[in-house]
């Protein structure tokens, strides 16, 4: 499961994508055509709750995979380029626009002014459009066929449906569709099914005082239900640079209580659908990830596969219970520790014990 940044060159994504995971690639490169990928920790305060109670050797987070893709100038420019975009697009598993509200001297800006909502209304824009034309094409095939079976029928009525709400601006998430029609959609690579985030990359004036389009880019993103986390990613860069100890100054100069990254890849995590449960101990605390639906036996194999073959039960308490009483003793005495089954759909937070034979 990976996220991939996208947006316009020269926006900050290598800078973001640097910061998140640690990487060190040349940022400011004008055509760049390197496509990065690499895994982000994404920080969480119950780990760190837990870490602290149990004080185990190690602390294990949860880790999301980003994909740096290189931004490509849609007023025309290299075709080319674009065609490999798209396919890079289509390959990530969700999507983060990162879009441009800072002033930098001698970074070349898209528009003449700074407007991150229309940068974002056009590559929006660009998402639709690629699935119009991927509709057009699928239509145009089973159209130019000579026998029109029942199945092609049903899947023309489909796609018109697609085609009228692209034609909207709507995205595909919000066409309706059966369980068959939704095996169709999954063979299409469809972007607008994507789950979409947005990052605005601002400045200290930015974060301390807003941005141009601020209040719009807001709202519009409000409507159409996009997570949009506002991230300075230059300044976050430095302070990054600095002893731990000086870091949470700096934040809270800033009026940061922890850093943009954080955020952003706690909302990459959700995008994707995924969900953490903990394994605690003296040895390791650690968030284990799958995705949302798993059920007990499934999780168990991310342990290990020993302990999925010889699943007996899990025992488990939900964190947020943990912190309200404050001890697994006090959890059992409340009745708060569960057995559950193989079939158990394990819950965000979960705190499980596997019980198996070997
Ligand atoms: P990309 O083309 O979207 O990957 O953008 P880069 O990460 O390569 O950044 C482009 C240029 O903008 C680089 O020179 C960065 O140092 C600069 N930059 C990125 N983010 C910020 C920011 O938040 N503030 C300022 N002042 N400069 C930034």
């Amino acid at each position: 499961m990976e996220i991939g940044l996208i947006g316009l060159p020269q926006v900050g994504k290598t800078t973001l994508f640097n910061l998140l995971t640690g990487a060190s690639y040349p940022t400011g490169i004008l055509g760049e055509t390197k496509v990065h990928t690499g895994s982000a920790p994404v920080p969480d305060a119950r780990v760190d709750f837990l870490a602290a109670l149990y004080r185990p050797q190690k602390v294990t987070y949860a880790r999301v995979n980003f994909k740096d893709i290189p931004g490509v100038d849609l007023r025309g420019g290299e075709k080319g380029a674009a065609v490999r975009f798209f396919e890079e697009v289509r390959g990530a598993d969700a999507l983060c626009c990162v879009v441009r509200a800072f002033t930098a001297a001698g970074v070349p800006t898209y528009f003449d002014a700074l407007l991150p909502l229309r940068e974002f209304q056009e590559l929006y824009a660009e998402i639709l459009l690629a699935d119009i034309m991927l509709v057009e094409r699928r239509l145009e095939r089973i159209r130019s066929g000579k026998k029109v079976s029942k199945q092609a029928a049903a899947e023309v009525a489909l796609l018109e449906r697609c085609l009228a709400a692209l034609n909207e601006e709507r995205p595909l998430t919000e066409v309706t569709r059966t369980p068959e029609e939704e095996a169709l959609f999954a063979g299409y690579g469809f972007l607008s099914l994507k789950p979409l985030l947005l990052a605005v990359n601002v400045d200290e004036d930015g974060l301390k005082g807003g941005y141009p389009q601020q209040e719009a880019l807001l709202r519009y993103a409000t409507e159409r239900g996009i997570p949009v986390v506002e991230v300075a990613a230059r300044i976050e860069a430095e302070i990054a640079e600095l002893p731990p100890e000086d870091r949470v100054e700096f934040l809270d100069n800033l009026g940061l209580q922890e850093p943009g990254i954080a955020r952003l890849a706690r909302a990459a995590y959700r995008a994707l659908g995924l969900i953490s449960f903990f394994t605690v101990g003296e040895d390791e605390v650690k968030a284990w990830t799958v995705r949302e639906g798993t059920v007990a036996k499934r999780a168990a194999g991310k342990v290990h596969s020993d302990i999925e073959r010889g699943f007996i039960r899990a025992e488990v308490f939900a964190f947020d219970d943990l912190r309200q009483l404050g001890s697994p003793a006090k959890l059992r005495e409340a009745g708060l520790l569960r057995l559950e089954g193989k079939d158990y759909v394990v819950r965000d937070g979960d705190v499980i014990h596997f019980r198996f034979k070997v």
